[in-house]
């Protein structure tokens, strides 16, 4: 495919990372996502099919798409979730399929994973204490999720296996030392996320977002880490204890945007591609689907939304305008 052909923005990035929600719906009621009652579910028939979303990820591919992300809500909860991982490992040109879990349902789901074929996954846990895990969740599901985190990394084709923890002030400190002994003595490598605006209950100020400098401040005055290569288009900032035990990330959009290298655009669960996290705008490609358009009309589509994507999100200027969506109807 010469390069042309490949799909890029009207900034001149490639964009070559799909993340793909298969459903808004989840199990926890994570307080920086979701309010305790949950959100309106979006019906059975409004959320593309296993196949629509193959045929959505082939056409991405043909466009030089390589890295594929499956996220939800929780993707684990839709019904037979396996089967579409295995379906979109058939597709010729994915580099990496990936899955972003909050891992309560992976102790049951591990080796369907693994023999399906995700390549790496990303467990999201806030906290290693029950009680506290408990209170930002609302789940009293700690060890259950520390089973499945077990019990994927247990397949050493599945690597990395990730641990994501949202950096909240007020909340996040005191797990910073649990954090270091965990990332220090098992081979999951943890990564502190910024809060970002997109819970759902719209309390989110930047008074809330603990800057992954900070963070990594009160690493180092205890533990030493050296700073290691970070990838093009990469989001993390990525350490190793200077003692070599483990590593530890820092993901942080807000206080250092990433924006200028974004290759990342996203598929909501009833099929809307959203070319920002913060996008405003959305463009619906359910309907062409269903409307018997072809690859070709889809590919057009795709890229005339892609030209128009955003140079980089506005959440430290004034006037910055939140989405519509919370984050557990966009997909991490
Ligand atoms: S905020 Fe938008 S432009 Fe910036 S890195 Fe995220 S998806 Fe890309």
């Amino acid at each position: 495919m010469g390069t042309d052909q490949l799909l890029h923005d009207g900034h001149g990035r490639r964009i070559a990372d799909l993340r793909v929600s298969v459903t808004d719906r989840c199990n926890f009621r994570c307080q920086y996502c979701m309010p305790a009652a949950g959100l309106p579910w979006l019906d059975r028939e409004e959320i593309l099919s296993f196949e629509e979303i193959e045929r959505v990820v082939r056409v991405f591919v043909e466009l030089g798409v390589e890295d594929v992300r499956l996220t939800g809500g929780e993707p684990l909860v839709r019904r037979d979730f396996p089967a579409l991982v295995a379906m979109l490992a058939e597709v010729d040109g994915i580099r990496d399929l990936s899955l972003t879990t909050n891992g309560y349902l992976l102790e049951r789901d591990a080796e369907a994973l693994a023999r399906a074929g995700i390549g790496r996954v990303n467990v999201s846990i806030d906290s290693l204490q029950r009680d506290r895990f408990f209170e930002l969740t609302r789940r009293d599901a700690l060890a259950r999720v520390l089973r499945g985190l077990e019990a994927i990394g247990a397949h050493p084709e599945v690597r990395p296996v990730k641990v994501n923890a949202v950096a909240i002030r007020g909340f996040t400190e005191a797990e910073v030392e649990r954090f270091c002994r965990f990332a220090r003595s098992t081979d999951f490598q943890v990564r502190f996320i910024e809060f970002m605006p997109l819970d759902a209950d719209r309390a989110w100020t930047p008074d809330s977002v603990l800057a992954g400098e900070e963070l990594r401040g009160m690493i180092e005055a205890i533990h030493p880490l050296e700073e290691l290569p970070r990838g093009p288009s990469s989001t993390a900032r990525v350490f190793r204890f200077a003692d070599g035990q483990g590593e530890i990330g820092f993901v942080n959009p807000v206080s250092e945007p990433f924006c200028a290298e974004c290759n990342r655009v996203r598929l909501t669960a009833e099929g809307r591609l959203r070319t920002c996290l913060f996008s405003v705008h959305e463009t619906d490609l359910r309907e062409p689907l269903r409307g018997g358009a072809d690859d070709a009309e889809l590919a057009a589509i795709i890229r005339e939304a892609v030209w128009r994507k955003e140079l980089k999100h506005r959440v430290n200027e004034p006037g910055f305008r939140r989405p519509a969506r919370s984050m557990s109807a966009i997909g991490g």
